[in-house]
């Protein structure tokens, strides 16, 4: 067993001490849940151990249809999602997940560590993707990452205030995820979304890939930056081709940037 980690020790004590405050305030506070659905045993175990460990209330499925099942029957934080499984492979359970609306942060985990994989998971709404083998510190600051990060856009959906992101005649709506351009509706998967929102807060402003990777993908996410370029293929095949002017510009050796070039 490792060593307990002297922060979330600390974490805990501070919690301790204002547990009352706490039942006040947020009286559906519970500990995340966490779904672990991965068939090689080993792998499993040491995922369960540690994270429970860690706090988490964990349960776990050892092939794709289980996976979905208590996927869509249970309530869970976050789901760990092994890709290739027996019955159902990881990719359909995502996809299914997904068709179900379920809004469950989905963390992908497995050997296969190829960009079209990576793409194609990501593509369908995952949240991140960690490779096999992995080493466990680095699973459980994903896992916090992405749970602040639901629990940060769960608090944040509520105020309406600013919701409108507006660049020429390109209208996105973070509260109807709604987006157009000349008034015509445009379809985007999650991930063209999330990266169209991060762009429009950042008007003007030349971002570096790896920026980008880590606002839209997640912190330290280890897939290779070409990831942010295919997206932003997709995303001008979307939102500039056959309009203009064109709004997403290339910076050379640097990153992406988007402007409206008259102004
Ligand atoms: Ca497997």
């Amino acid at each position: 067993m490792p060593e307990p980690n002297p922060e979330y020790k600390t974490e805990q004590s501070q919690q301790q001490s204002t547990q009352q405050q706490q039942l006040e305030s947020s009286p559906d506070h519970h500990p995340e849940r966490i779904l672990i659905v991965e068939d090689e045993t080993r792998i499993a175990r040491i995922l369960s151990i540690e994270l429970s460990h860690e706090g988490y209330v964990v349960d776990t499925a050892d092939n794709g249809r289980d996976g979905l099942d208590k996927a869509t029957n249970g309530e869970w934080d976050l789901i760990l999602l092994d890709i290739m499984l027996p019955e159902l492979n990881g990719i359909e359970v995502l996809r299914r997940i997904k068709a179900a609306a379920l809004a469950t942060p989905v963390i992908f985990i497995s050997a296969r560590d190829t960009t079209p994989d990576i793409v194609s998971g990501l593509d369908l709404g995952a949240s991140d993707y960690i490779t096999k083998p992995f080493e466990i510190e680095e699973v459980l600051a994903r896992i916090r990452v992405c749970l602040r990060d639901y629990a940060a856009k769960n608090q944040t959906a509520e105020p309406a205030d600013s919701d409108e992101l507006r660049l020429a005649t390109l209208s996105l709506s973070t509260k109807s995820r709604e987006v157009s351009r000349d008034e015509r509706s445009i379809d985007l998967t999650p991930k063209e979304f999330d990266l169209l929102v991060y762009l429009l807060q950042h008007p003007g402003e030349v971002l570096t890939r790896e920026q980008i990777m880590q606002h839209v993908w997640g912190y330290d996410f280890v897939g290779d930056t070409n990831t942010v370029d295919v997206y932003i293929r997709y995303l001008r095949r979307k939102i500039d081709y056959g309009f203009k002017p064109q709004l997403i510009q290339t910076v050379r050796g640097v990153g992406y940037c988007i402007k409206d070039p008259a102004k």
